[in-house]
Parts: structure tokens; C-alpha cells; sequence
């Protein structure tokens, strides 16, 4: 079997604080697994791939109160390093340790991201935890003392769009340098909640311009894509079909050791197979020949089927092309399961 070039492996050892309701990672209970785990799962795959990055989470990155630890553990396993800790950090733990973003400055980390829903009920509510707003706001100001600038990404529906002037206000009120909106990844329960055109037209200017700014696009469309009506019609006649097959793929492992390939969400239709059952070369040879559930179906099925079951021809939605489809694939996958 020829080795991957770069294979990114990322083990759920603590889980989240947070339930978010745009959660696509799964809300599974957290978990407590050893430092021997993530020794044991970087060793399984090392001699499939030529460049190795071990990632001892997926969900909130230093849940675990030896983040520190397991920080240089996975550098020591890994082979490559990309961006200073992923420009992502733990708004949970920065309010609740004051050793931990004078830590994140010392790796060197310059831009760190924070998300954020409108104000402060709606961030908490769709964060799924009380405090979680305040906790943002105390981990911007520790970020700016400590010379990270943060980055606010701001999560836009039918319902967040009436705060988004609070993103503003935040922006002007922080002298924050980032900023940026987007939908996220549409979950069933927030549907027919979805960014519309008429949502759009209600985006406040700042971070409009700030958006553009950071996708390098000239339109907001260009960041939410189209109506899923058009994408319907678009794709209803389709014979295409697809491999998911790269080789730098991202693979999430999670506390009962099912792996999946970081495509849409760690779903059992994407489960690839079972560390403690299956070999690493019995899971990755399921990845290459598209036999997990729902890399059978893409790559077998044409998708107009896909999305003639599960479509909705008349839906104002906004989807950028690949995620529709990933959408329609995971619903498809759902009632075939
Ligand atoms: S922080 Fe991430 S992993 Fe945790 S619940 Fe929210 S979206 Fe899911």
C-alpha cells in the first residue's frame, strides 16, 4: 500500500464543554482517555503515511487540564507542523486559567479565533452553555494583553442575523483586526433557519466588510453561496459522482476508537472501522476503496438520485455547492441507515 503523503489523525481524549446547536462533531459524552491512547494511535498508523500530524482532539482543543502535556506530546509524534495551534483556542479554559493564554502567546500563536452567535443569550444559547458569551469577552481581552489578535468568527441565520450589529459594535469596541461571517455547516434542526438572500440584505457593515475582507471575495454571496433551489435544479439531472479519496486526508478517531474520514461529520454512514477491532490497514483500505456507507453512496450513486430524495426544490437556504451536497449526502445516508 503506498503511503499517504500527509495523514492529519485527531483523537476526541476529552471531549467539549460546549452543545452547540450548529454542532456538526457530535455532542457524545466526554471522554477521559491516557497519554498511552494517543501514543498507541499515532504508532498504528505512523507506516502509512510519509508526513504524520497527531491532534489529541477534534471537539475543544485544551478541555483536558494536562493540555500542556499532551501539546508536546503531539509534536513529538508528529512529523509536521502546521499554523501555531491551529489559530484555535479554548474560550472555556482561557476564563478559568490564568496560566493558559499567556501559554498559547508563547507558542507563538499571533491570531486566535472566538465564535460567536449576536449577542449574549443568542451566543449562549447556540453555544449551549450559560457564561459561554462572557467567557468570549474575558478570552478577547486576555488575548489583546497578551498580543494575540482575535478573530471573531460570527455564525449568521434567520435568527443571529438580528445581532450581527452586536459583531460590530464588538469590532469597534476591541479595535479587533478580524473578523468574519459565514453560515457554518447546516444541521437538520437548523434548517429552516438557514441564511436567505433577504438575510443577507441585513448584514451590518463592518462585517460585511471585514468577511469580504477575509475570503478575498467582493460579495456576500460569494460566501454563502446560492438558494438551495438553484443547487436542486442545478444537480436533479446529474450523473456525477465522486471519491472523497485524497492523500492528505483527516481522519477523527472518537472515544470508542470509530474512525471517520473529516468529511461533513463523524456519522456512522462515514465510520471506516474500529481501532480496537480493525487494523489500521483494514480501516484505511475501506477509505481508499470508498466503502464506508456514505463514500459508497457518492461514489456510486448518481446525485441527482441523492438529491431528488432528500431536496428541496423550492428551498431559499443558502449552500455553497460542496456542502449542499454533502447535506443531501448525509440525509440520504440517514434514511437509507
Ligand atoms: S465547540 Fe465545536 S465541538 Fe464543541 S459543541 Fe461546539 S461545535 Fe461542537
Amino acid at each position: 500500500m503506498k503511503p499517504f503523503k500527509f495523514l492529519w489523525i485527531c483523537l476526541d481524549m476529552h471531549g467539549c464543554p460546549n452543545r452547540c446547536l450548529h454542532c456538526w462533531l457530535g455532542h457524545g459524552a466526554n471522554s477521559h482517555m491516557g497519554e498511552d491512547d494517543l501514543r498507541f494511535m499515532a504508532e498504528t498508523f505512523r507506516p502509512f503515511a510519509k508526513e504524520l500530524k497527531i491532534s489529541s482532539w477534534y471537539r475543544e482543543p485544551d478541555f483536558s487540564d494536562n493540555y500542556r502535556q499532551l501539546w508536546n506530546l503531539e509534536n513529538a509524534l508528529s512529523t509536521k507542523k502546521t499554523k501555531p495551534h491551529d489559530e484555535l483556542m479554548s474560550i472555556w479554559r482561557a476564563a478559568r486559567d490564568p496560566g493558559y493564554v499567556p501559554w498559547l502567546a508563547q507558542l507563538g500563536l499571533k491570531k486566535c479565533q472566538l465564535s460567536l452567535f449576536g449577542g449574549e443569550a443568542l451566543t449562549d444559547k447556540y453555544t449551549g452553555r450559560r457564561g459561554a458569551y462572557q467567557d468570549i469577552l474575558r478570552s478577547i481581552e486576555l488575548l489583546k494583553k497578551n498580543g494575540i489578535a482575535p478573530r471573531l468568527q460570527a455564525f449568521v441565520n434567520q435568527e443571529t442575523i438580528g445581532e450581527m450589529s452586536h459583531i460590530d459594535e464588538l469590532i469597534s469596541f476591541y479595535n479587533i483586526e478580524y473578523a468574519f461571517a459565514h453560515q457554518g455547516t447546516c444541521v437538520p434542526k437548523l434548517y429552516d433557519l438557514w441564511p436567505t438572500l433577504a438575510t443577507l440584505e441585513q448584514m451590518p457593515p463592518k462585517l460585511t466588510a471585514y468577511s469580504l475582507k477575509h475570503w478575498n471575495v467582493k460579495s456576500l454571496n460569494e460566501i454563502f453561496g446560492k438558494p438551495e433551489a438553484k443547487l436542486y435544479q442545478k444537480f436533479c439531472d446529474s450523473n456525477d459522482t465522486k471519491s472523497f479519496v485524497t492523500d492528505k486526508p483527516v481522519f477523527f478517531i472518537d472515544r470508542n476508537w470509530d474512525v471517520h474520514p473529516n468529511i461533513s461529520a463523524p456519522e456512522a454512514h462515514w465510520r471506516m472501522g474500529n481501532l480496537r477491532h480493525d487494523n489500521a490497514q483494514a480501516v484505511i483500505e475501506r477509505y481508499l476503496n470508498n466503502s464506508s456507507p456514505a463514500q459508497a453512496v457518492r461514489h456510486n450513486k448518481p446525485l441527482s438520485e441523492i438529491v431528488h430524495a432528500c431536496g428541496n426544490p423550492d428551498g431559499q437556504g443558502l449552500f455553497g455547492q460542496s456542502d449542499y451536497i454533502e447535506y443531501m449526502l448525509d440525509r440520504f445516508c440517514e434514511r437509507e441507515s
